[in-house]
């Protein structure tokens, strides 16, 4: 009982945020899209998977982590040359779901501004799009984002951080999981060869199952369009 409870409510709270078109973890069923986002970084795995992407003539969308950014803007300024799709991951990557200090509202707001400043300031782009850490998207984030005319986007199916997942295992899941709307996560700040074994494989497969890549942004957009 407490289950079903528990599903009804957040399907409550899924229909409003959508209706509310803030919130967002897939793009519109109505389209044959995918869109492959990538956070932390930029980080380690960021030049492979540039490449790969380059190759693919595929454009992603990296939720940049502020710490990540002091750390490479270099690379930033690449990922945007090459036309991917940049967007905001807050700077310090705190767990919101567990901060605890009064300050709450004005951390979240300054997390996101900071990253913000620094995409800025690096690329002149103006992202308007955040995934807050682990996810985070309580009332208190979703009335920043408003305020600040973001989207909080989370993501439909990601599992690239389970270490005990085989190559084979992980691209079948992913596989799985490729439906109109679907948005992927993955990770790029630490080495992680899976994902570059797994990724020209994975974009393989979306393309010859009739599928066009997007970044999230362009999937988000046509969603909010047609409402
Ligand atoms: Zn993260």
């Amino acid at each position: 009982m407490k289950k079903i409870i528990y599903i009804l409510f957040l399907l409550i709270l899924t229909s409003y945020l959508y209706a509310d078109k803030i919130f967002f973890t897939r793009g519109s069923a109505d389209f044959n899209e995918i869109a492959l986002s990538f956070d932390d970084g930029p980080g380690l795995n960021t030049k492979e998977l540039l490449k790969i992407l380059d190759k693919k003539n595929v454009k992603a969308t990296f939720f940049l982590l502020g710490t990540s950014i002091v750390k490479r803007p270099k690379l930033v300024k690449e990922i945007y040359n090459k036309g991917h799709e940049l967007a905001n991951h807050t700077y310090n990557h705190i767990n919101f779901y567990k901060y605890k200090e009064e300050d709450k509202e004005e951390k979240i707001k300054e997390e996101l501004l900071q990253c913000q400043d620094l995409i800025k300031s690096i690329t002149g782009y103006r992202t308007k799009l955040v995934r807050f850490p682990y996810g985070y998207f309580k009332d208190d984030a979703i009335d920043i984002a408003k305020d600040s005319n973001y989207k909080i986007v989370n993501w439909t199916f990601g599992i690239d951080w389970e270490k005990e997942v085989s190559y084979e295992d992980m691209l079948n899941l992913y596989l799985e999981n490729v439906k109109p709307g679907t948005i992927f996560l993955m990770h790029d700040l630490h080495k992680n060869p899976v994902i570059i074994k797994i990724l020209p494989l994975l974009i393989d497969k979306i393309k010859e199952k009739k599928y066009n890549i997007v970044t999230v942004g362009e999937m988000i957009n046509k969603r909010v369009k047609e409402k």
